[in-house]
């Protein structure tokens, strides 16, 4: 049994898919919620039925990261608790046909989006020793066909998630990193049908992952029952990588 009472979560990319799911399952455990996002996503449901804060930030870009986590803590009325960093995109193409835009987009929106986040909210953590860092990485962390973009954010996203964690393990702040495997979200949907079948053979268990699923690893990682969890990576693929 788990008690989060008190708990403030900051989750990106809460609008939708796996961010959407974690940020309902936590406003749904008693703690209190505020999602960053981009683009125009209905958010009246998670504002008005779940009572989540909804706010409009690039979380590539330092100063609104900043300024969005300045505002989540006047939210709250306390420092961040929890930061969940889910934000992602795929910009997929083999490399020698990349354009250095498709590149600078999925580092900077998925890997430096990770450091600007976790920048904003280490240090109060530190004087509050208290801290649960956790962020969304892939199993295509070792590689995959066209995502030499998005292997490289996901694998930087895993040495981050091990040295912030080193630097802070004494501290009572854990620092981990989900890897899910296919889940199905509108990221998955873009794949075409007949490349989404050939991955889908690959998954020992022969379907795709649900939000749900990998958001219980996000709350088991920012529960009181993974204290002595910290610099880990942990899989939730169906066996596609073991
Ligand atoms: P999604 O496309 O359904 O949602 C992406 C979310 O990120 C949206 O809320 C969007 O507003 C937000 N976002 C995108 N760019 C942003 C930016 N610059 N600033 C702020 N917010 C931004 O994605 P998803 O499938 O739910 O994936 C979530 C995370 O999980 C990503 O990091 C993704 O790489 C990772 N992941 C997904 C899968 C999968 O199969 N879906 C597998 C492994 C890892």
């Amino acid at each position: 049994i788990v008690n989060f009472k008190g708990k403030n979560a900051i989750v990106t990319g809460g609008s939708k898919g796996i961010g959407k799911t974690i940020a309902i399952k936590m406003r749904e455990s008693g703690i209190k919620v505020a999602i960053l996002y981009i683009g125009n996503d209905d958010v009246t449901d998670l504002c008005k039925n779940y009572d989540i804060k909804a706010i409009k930030a690039n979380v590539a870009n330092y100063s609104e990261c900043q300024k969005a986590v300045a505002e989540s803590e006047e939210y709250f009325g306390e420092s961040i608790d929890i930061l969940i960093n889910n934000a992602g995109i795929t910009r997929d193409k083999m490399l020698h046909k990349q354009e250095e835009k498709g590149w600078l987009d999925v580092i900077n929106v998925n890997l430096i989006s990770v450091i600007n986040m976790s920048r904003c909210v280490i240090e109060k953590m530190r004087e509050k020793k208290y801290g649960k860092i956790i962020s969304i990485s892939s199993v295509n962390a070792n590689g995959a066909l066209g995502q030499t973009n998005y292997s490289a954010s996901k694998a930087g996203i895993e040495g981050f998630t091990k040295a912030l964690a080193l630097e802070n393990a004494k501290l009572g702040i854990n620092v981990n990193a989900i890897a899910p495997g296919y889940i199905n979200t509108d990221m998955v949907s873009a794949i075409d049908p007949t490349t989404l079948e050939k991955i889908k053979e690959k998954i020992p268990m022969g379907r795709l992952g649900t939000t749900e699923e990998v958001a219980f690893m996000a709350m088991f990682l920012a529960s009181s029952n993974a204290d002595f969890i910290t610099g880990a990576v942990m899989a939730v693929n169906g066996g596609m990588r073991m």
